[in-house]
């Protein structure tokens, strides 16, 4: 049954998390979307079409239940709402999601690059983030491109072509900062690519690196 305790607490947290997204310029115009799961019943609450983060409000969010029934609301559902389905249908463990199209990871992936986990954090906290193409005739990635790729339970983040980028967590905020991360983490790159280039260098040519867990193994006895 619905709770509308749960309803307004997990919106809340939604709106916060939607305005953080806008105001660090990972989302901007009405694109890109969030949800996260209520615990009080089998459904989510999500952003519908054409409202921006930045306009999420109580009245405007969504609830939609996990075999698709969307709840009454004079809003239009997010193109997006399938592959958010899809998402938490086959992982029990996500419980938030947020998808943006912010500009450095959107454009790495758009060139068709894997955007390479090169930081101690993001080896840590991401591990991989997989590239996901555009659907075979050309159209924004479904359901059918992404779940897939998320069916792997260590997999957290994905970045779109041509598209943008998506971060699960078992919160809101985890999966924001991963979305927050994953934008770092292409700004980082490009410049460290960029810098390797003008240099006749490769990343071949810079040291091996790990988390601090394998640091510590590898150190002498
Ligand atoms: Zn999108």
């Amino acid at each position: 049954m619905l709770d509308q305790n749960d309803i307004d607490a997990k919106k809340d947290a939604l709106i916060r998390s939607a305005r953080r997204c806008f105001d660090l310029r990972l989302q901007t115009n009405a694109g890109g979307n969030l949800s996260v799961r209520l615990s009080s019943a089998e459904a989510i609450v999500i952003k519908p079409s054409g409202v921006g983060f930045n306009e999420c409000t109580r009245d405007n969010l969504q609830i939609v239940h996990l075999d698709g029934q969307v709840e009454p609301s004079p809003f239009k559902p997010s193109k997006d709402l399938d592959f958010h389905l899809g998402l938490y249908q086959i992982r029990p463990d996500i419980r938030a999601i947020v998808h943006c199209h912010s500009p450095w990871a959107t454009g790495y992936a758009s060139a068709g690059l894997e955007i390479p986990c090169l930081t101690v954090q993001t080896i840590e906290k991401i591990g991989r983030m997989p590239l996901i193409p555009l659907s075979p005739n050309g159209g924004p990635q479904t359901e059918v491109e992404i779940s897939p790729v998320f069916r792997d339970p260590k997999v957290v983040a994905a970045v779109l072509a041509n598209h943008g980028t998506i971060g699960v967590g078992t919160t809101l905020t985890e999966a924001q900062y991963l979305a927050e991360i994953i934008e770092e983490t292409a700004q980082i790159a490009f410049v460290r690519d960029t810098l390797l280039s003008a240099h006749g260098r490769t990343a071949a040519d810079l040291p091996a690196y790990g988390t601090a867990k394998d640091a510590k193994a590898a150190m002498p006895r």
